[in-house]
C-alpha cells in the first residue's frame, strides 16, 4: 500500500477505536497509557507473546528484516486475528523515529503485512515528532507532550529504585508492591489533572525515593549487570526472553539505563544536522525547546537522587557524552548510536561491569556501536566483563541463557577476589542503617 492509499484515522475514529500499542517498558508505558487515555486515546498495550508472535512475524516479514520489526509486525498481525479486537473499530500506534535507520519505515512494514492478512482497513497511526506522517483524529499537542514525558520520567525513576531496592528487600516482593502502589497513585493524580509538570513532579519524585528508602534492606554482595542494547531489545521482555527476570533469578542486581537519556540522544542530533546540513528551522526550534525540557527533568530527577547517595544515580547526559568523544565519532547516531557505547563506559564507571550488550538480528547500527566496541572497551578497562547476546528467531533461549551464565560465573569470580569490607554493598548498608 503507497503512502499516499494508507487509510487515514480520522476524528471519528478518535472516539471509538481502540489503538493497539506493543509493550516495552511496563512501568513507563502504563503511565504513558494514562496520560494518552487522558487525552481521549482508548490505548491498548499488547502483551500477547509466545512462538505464535515469531512465527506471525516470520510468515509476514522478509527473514532479513531486523527482529524488533520482525517482532512488532507479528504481534500486531497476532493481536488482530486472535485478540478479538472488531478489525473496524481497531488502529495500530507504531512510533517513527524520523532517523536513518528501520524503526522510521517499520511503519510501511506494518501497513504491507495487514493488507497481506486481509486488514488493509486497520489505520495504522504514526507516533512522530518529525511531521513525517498526519492523522487528522491523532494529534499530540504540545501540552500533552509535556505530560507524556513527565510519565516517561516517572517510569524510569521506579525502573531505577525498584533495581536497585529489590534483589535486597528482606519482604520479597516490596519493592514491586511499591512501584504498583505509586502507578496507582499517580494515576489517580493524573485522572485528576495533577502529578505532570513543575513543582508536584518534583514532590513526587522526592517522596517515591524516599518510600523506596524506607524499604527494609539486607546488604550482600551481588554481582551487579548493566543492560544495554538496541532499545526494544534491552526492555522488551517479549525480545530479550526476560532479560531482567534470569538476571533476577540468578541473584544479580540490575542496571537498566533510562529511557530519558534516549530521548535527550534524539533530539541532540537533530539539533547537530539542522547546523551541518540546514533544514525546516521550525523543526529545530522544537528539537531545542525538547531538549532543554528534557535536561530539567533530569535535572530534577538527579538532584532528588543526589539527596540519598547510596542509590547509584544514572549520569547526566552531558557527561555521558563526554564519556564517548574520543572513542566513537558522534557521527555514529543510528539506532542507539554512541550514546550505546557511551552506557557502557558509564555502567563500568559506576560499578556494574559486567554487561549484556543485546543485540538484535539484522541490526546494523547497533552491532557497530555495541558489539563492535566491546573490544575497544575492554582494551581501556580489562576488568570490564561484556557479553554480546544475540536475539533472534533462531537463538534458544537457552543457549543465550548459558552464556549469560558464563559471563555471570566471571563477575562472581571478581566479587569473591574483592577486599570484604570496601564493597558498594557495605557502603551503602552503612548509609541506609
Ligand atoms: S536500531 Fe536496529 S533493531 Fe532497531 S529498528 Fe533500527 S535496525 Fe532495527
Amino acid at each position: 500500500m503507497s503512502r499516499q492509499n494508507r487509510v487515514i484515522f480520522t476524528r471519528k475514529m478518535r472516539r471509538d477505536y481502540k489503538i493497539l500499542m506493543p509493550m516495552m517498558l511496563p512501568i513507563h508505558f502504563t503511565l504513558l497509557q494514562r496520560v494518552l487515555k487522558r487525552a481521549g486515546y482508548d490505548l491498548v498495550l499488547l502483551e500477547n507473546d509466545g512462538n505464535r508472535v515469531v512465527e506471525t512475524g516470520l510468515r509476514f516479514v522478509h527473514n532479513d528484516t531486523c527482529y524488533p520489526a520482525l517482532l512488532v509486525v507479528g504481534q500486531m498481525l497476532d493481536a488482530l486475528q486472535n485478540g478479538g479486537y472488531d478489525p473496524d473499530k481497531t488502529a495500530l500506534l507504531m512510533s517513527q523515529t524520523g532517523g536513518g535507520c528501520r524503526a522510521s519505515n517499520y511503519i510501511h512494514l506494518i501497513r504491507k503485512a495487514i493488507a497481506k492478512a486481509g486488514f488493509a482497513k486497520v489505520p495504522v497511526i504514526s507516533a512522530n515528532l518529525s511531521g513525517m506522517e498526519k492523522n487528522p483524529g491523532f494529534s499530540i499537542t504540545l501540552r500533552v507532550l509535556r505530560k507524556a514525558i513527565a510519565a516517561l520520567v516517572y517510569g524510569d525513576m521506579l525502573m531505577l529504585l525498584a533495581n536497585q531496592t529489590r534483589p535486597y528487600e528482606v519482604v520479597a516482593g516490596t519493592a514491586d508492591l511499591l512501584v504498583q502502589s505509586w502507578q496507582n497513585r499517580l494515576i489517580k493524580q493524573f485522572d485528576s489533572g495533577k502529578g505532570l509538570g513543575g513543582k508536584p513532579l518534583a514532590a513526587n519524585l522526592e517522596a517515591i525515593a524516599s518510600d523506596f528508602d524506607a524499604v527494609e534492606i539486607v546488604m550482600a554482595p551481588k554481582v551487579k549487570v548493566g543492560i544495554v542494547g538496541e532499545i526494544y531489545v534491552k526492555y522488551s521482555k517479549l525480545a530479550n526472553n526476560d532479560l531482567e527476570g534470569f538476571l533476577a533469578s540468578q541473584d544479580c542486581e540490575v542496571m537498566v539505563p533510562g529511557v530519558l537519556s534516549f530521548m535527550i540522544f534524539s533530539v541532540d542530533h537533530r539539533i547537530e544536522d539542522h547546523s551541518l546540513y540546514g533544514g525546516n528551522p521550525f523543526k529545530r526550534l522544537l528539537a531545542v525547546w525538547l531538549k532543554k525540557m528534557f535536561l530539567k527533568l533530569e535535572a530534577n530527577m538527579l538532584t532528588v537522587l543526589r539527596r540519598y547517595p547510596h542509590f547509584t544515580a544514572p549520569s547526566p547526559f552531558s557527561h555521558l557524552k563526554e564519556l564517548a568523544e574520543g572513542i566513537i565519532g558522534y557521527g555514529n547516531k543510528m539506532g542507539e548510536g554512541w550514546l550505546l557505547t557511551a552506557e557502557m563506559l558509564e555502567l563500568i564507571s559506576l560499578g556494574y561491569g559486567n554487561i549484556v550488550c543485546a543485540q538484535p538480528f539484522g541490526c546494523l547500527p547497533n552491532h557497530i556501536s555495541g558489539k563492535g566496541m566491546i573490544h575497544k572497551l575492554h582494551a581501556m578497562h580489562p576488568n570490564s566483563n561484556i557479553v554480546a547476546i544475540d536475539y533472534d528467531p533462531s537463538a534458544t533461549r537457552v543457549n543465550q541463557e548459558n552464556r549469560i551464565k558464563l559471563m555471570l560465573a566471571v563477575g562472581r569470580e571478581a566479587l569473591d577476589c574483592a577486599p570484604v569490607s570496601g564493597g558498594a554493598a557495605a557502603q551503602a548498608q552503612a548509609a541506609r542503617a
